[in-house]
């Protein structure tokens, strides 16, 4: 299987579904990580220029610790628009991948980069498939299955899949760490232990569903994206 994970920013993805990620990749599936936003606007003192090489960096370094590709797309963080531009990257970056399962943002997440990266998602998705849509890389000869990741603490969301990751959950916690400078700003700025964070809502959504530590998931219902096999590891 080849499963495409979108984050909006650098750490999304390592925070909502790397523990998943780890499971894929362990049985042999191929996994790549695509991030929207460059996350320059993540910290009181180093400049945005500065910080978003890092963070670049840092999200390359937490995709390589799942065992996941890793391509950033390089938008202005807090200033995710979806339109033609930003579209046809998205496009690209999906056949670039070319999955059949991807993994994004709840359209009801809290950030509005994270709900512009959902809908770019949604129809970038389909739009991949259309051969006169050009862009770099060739069109999907076929339509990937859509999986949205939880919510940041998981705040207005319940799962309709759940994913057992107990066993990778220390792997999960190294690809986190991996973002050295959000590991301080967010103590900072939000007064949030990233890994605590992230533990307790993995036990959380464990509790729910009778493991140790599970991550969450919701499936659209939409043509053609439904699949009979499950989706998720
Ligand atoms: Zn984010």
């Amino acid at each position: 299987m080849r499963v495409l994970a979108v984050g909006a920013h650098p750490d999304d993805i390592e925070f909502l579904c790397a523990g998943t990620l780890a499971k894929y990749t362990q049985r042999g599936d191929e996994v790549f990580n695509v991030v929207c936003t460059n996350g320059d606007m993540g910290h009181m003192i180093i400049p945005p220029a500065e910080l978003a090489e890092i963070r670049t960096q840092e999200a390359a370094n937490a995709a390589q610790a799942v065992g996941a590709e890793f391509k950033m797309l390089g938008e202005p963080d807090e200033w995710l628009f979806h339109d033609k531009r930003t579209r046809l990257m998205v496009i690209d970056a999906i056949r670039w991948a070319n999955p059949d399962v991807i993994i994004t943002h709840s359209p009801d997440d809290y950030h509005p980069d994270h709900r512009v990266c959902s809908e770019m998602v949604f129809a970038a998705s389909f739009l991949s498939t259309v051969p006169h849509i050009e862009t770099e890389h060739s069109a999907q000869d076929h339509v990937a299955a859509l999986v949205y990741m939880d919510t940041v603490a998981a705040a207005n969301f319940i799962p309709e899949v759940y994913v057992d990751i107990t066993e990778t959950l220390a792997q999960k916690r190294q690809a986190l760490l991996c973002h050295e400078s959000q590991v301080k700003w967010l103590m900072d700025h939000d007064n949030m232990d990233v890994v605590e964070f992230v533990e307790a809502v993995a036990r959380a959504r464990g509790l729910q569903c009778g493991v140790q530590h599970a991550e969450g998931f919701q499936i659209p219902k939409l043509w053609p994206r439904l699949k009979t096999e499950r989706i998720l590891p």
